[in-house]
């Protein structure tokens, strides 16, 4: 298999590995940057993530223009994917997700931080872009560059950002990466709702946070890589641990 067809397969099973582990459902998607040409990307046309197929995959310019369409309807969210493309280089993969645990934390005073070891890789704090700051009353979706800016200029460097009332961005140094950290994105939220219900919470240190994030290498994404993969019916590639 060339290295085009491997990554195109691993498109589809992030959608379907996303799915399965309840990071996304009718709604959500996952895109990764064209490994040719930078100034381009690949997502599904809009369909439920753990229906997506091989040919169901887009090809779109940073400012979401598709390139040969042949008639497939595009998400109206893609100009998430395009403007974090577009604000960030080092940006190989995106995820956009309405994972339910992590909503309380967008709209509400509570911040998502990481309370254990695995949660590190969500970074030290998630940040709540609100639409309403610059945009009022909108149909809280992302469906114009002018947004997706606004939305990629407020998470800066950060890897995830929360959207208040709606879900979660997750920014990844490659597409399983990005995978890896939206499914700890909501272990991490699940878990610290119920520990704030237990009472105080004591949270992994900045420092805890650095170490464990300078530890996560690629074979620890792999071997939960392979994992999901099983889980989720799809075929593991390259994802010798
Ligand atoms: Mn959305």
């Amino acid at each position: 298999m060339s290295k085009w067809d491997e990554l195109l397969e691993d498109l589809v099973t992030a959608n379907r590995i996303l799915a399965h582990e309840g990071v996304v459902d009718s709604f959500g998607h996952v895109s990764v940057r064209h490994p040719d040409n930078p100034q381009h990307f690949l997502l599904s046309r809009a369909r439920a993530p753990d229906c997506i197929e091989l040919p169901d995959i887009m090809e779109f310019t940073l400012d979401c223009q598709e390139i040969d369409g042949r008639g497939r309807k595009p998400y109206l969210e893609r100009f998430i994917h395009g403007a974090v493309y577009e604000a960030r280089p080092d940006v190989v993969a995106v995820v956009h997700n309405h994972s339910p645990s992590v909503i309380p934390f967008g709209i509400t005073k509570h911040t998502l931080k990481p309370v254990l070891h695995m949660g590190a890789s969500i970074g030290h704090q998630v940040r709540v872009w609100d639409s309403h700051d610059h945009f009022g009353d909108t149909n809280l979706l992302v469906e114009n560059m002018e947004m997706g800016r606004d939305l990629a200029k407020y998470m800066a460097d950060d890897r995830t950002v929360l959207m208040r009332g709606h879900g979660a961005v997750v920014a990844g140094r490659s597409l399983r990466h990005a995978v890896f950290v939206s499914i700890y994105l909501e272990v991490n939220a699940k878990l610290q709702m119920q520990a704030m219900s237990m009472g105080e919470v004591n949270f992994l240190t900045s420092g805890e946070v650095d170490k464990i994030i300078g530890r996560t290498a690629d074979y620890t994404i792999n071997r939960a890589w392979e994992n999901w993969c099983r889980r989720a019916g799809r075929p593991a590639i390259n994802s010798e641990v």
